[in-house]
C-alpha cells in the first residue's frame, strides 16, 4: 500500500513525499484510515515503527478538514499528552514535518523550564498542543489554558506515564476533556493496569498490534 491507498489528502501527501517516505509503515497502515473515520484506536506499539505518523496524519486531516462552527480562534483541539521533554519535542517536530502545508498550529510545553516562551506560544492560539502532564496542569491552574473544547486526545506511551507516576495527572486530564471525543491509546506493552485504563477511556476502539 501507499500513502495515497490511506486517502490522506494532497497537502500531508506532498509533505510526506518530501520526507522521502516510500510507504506507510504497518502501524500507520492499520491505524491512519480507521483514525480518519473517527474510530478511537488502542496501539500497542514501540517508538521506531511510525507510530507518531500514524496519529499525527490524520489528526492533522480531521481538524483541517472540520471546524465546527462558532468555534473560537485559538481554541485547542487536539491534545497529545506525553510523559517527556524530549517525546514532546519529537512529536512536535512531527507536527512541523507532516503539517508545514497547511495553516494549523501546534505548540509543545514541558516542564523543567521557564513558562514563558510556552505562554507567549498559546496566547497566540493553537490547534493542537503537545504536552507532558505536569507543565499542562501547572498552565490549566493558572488558566493559561483550556482543554475543554478537545475533540481529539492522544495518550502517548501509557505505560510509561504509569511507570512514572503520572496516573493521577492523566485521571485529572480525563476529568476536564469532553466525554465525547476521539481518543487515540498507545502503549508499547499491555499489562493488565494500562488494559483497563484503555477500557475505561477507549470506546469501541479498533485495536492494532505491531
Ligand atoms: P516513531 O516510531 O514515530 O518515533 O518514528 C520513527 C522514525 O521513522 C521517525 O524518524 C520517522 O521520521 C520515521 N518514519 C515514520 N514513518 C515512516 C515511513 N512511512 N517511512 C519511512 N520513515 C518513517
Amino acid at each position: 500500500k501507499t500513502f495515497n491507498d490511506l486517502k490522506i489528502s494532497s497537502p500531508i501527501l506532498a509533505a510526506v513525499e518530501a520526507l522521502g517516505y516510500q510507504n506507510p509503515t504497518p502501524i500507520q497502515e492499520q491505524a491512519i484510515p480507521e483514525v480518519l473515520k473517527g474510530r478511537d484506536l488502542l496501539g500497542c506499539a514501540q517508538t521506531g515503527t511510525g507510530k507518531t505518523a500514524a496519529f499525527a496524519i490524520p489528526i492533522l486531516q480531521l481538524l483541517n478538514s472540520n471546524r465546527p462552527q462558532g468555534l473560537k480562534r485559538g481554541t485547542i483541539r487536539s491534545l497529545i499528552l506525553t510523559p517527556t521533554r524530549e517525546l514532546a519535542i519529537q512529536i512536535g517536530e512531527s507536527f512541523s514535518d507532516y503539517g508545514k502545508n497547511l495553516k494549523l498550529r501546534h505548540t509543545v510545553i514541558f516542564g523543567g523550564v521557564n513558562q514563558f516562551s510556552q505562554v507567549n506560544e498559546i496566547r497566540q492560539g493553537v490547534d493542537i498542543l503537545i504536552a507532558t502532564p505536569g507543565r499542562l496542569l501547572d498552565l490549566m491552574n493558572q488558566r493559561i489554558l483550556s482543554i475543554n473544547q478537545i475533540e481529539i486526545f492522544v495518550l502517548d506511551e501509557a505505560d510509561r506515564m504509569l511507570d512514572m507516576g503520572f496516573i493521577h495527572d492523566v485521571k485529572r486530564v480525563l476529568n476536564v476533556i469532553p466525554d465525547k471525543r476521539q481518543t487515540l491509546f498507545f502503549s508499547a506493552t499491555m499489562p493488565k493496569a494500562i488494559q483497563s485504563l484503555a477500557d475505561s477511556i477507549l470506546t469501541d476502539p479498533v485495536k492494532v498490534e505491531v
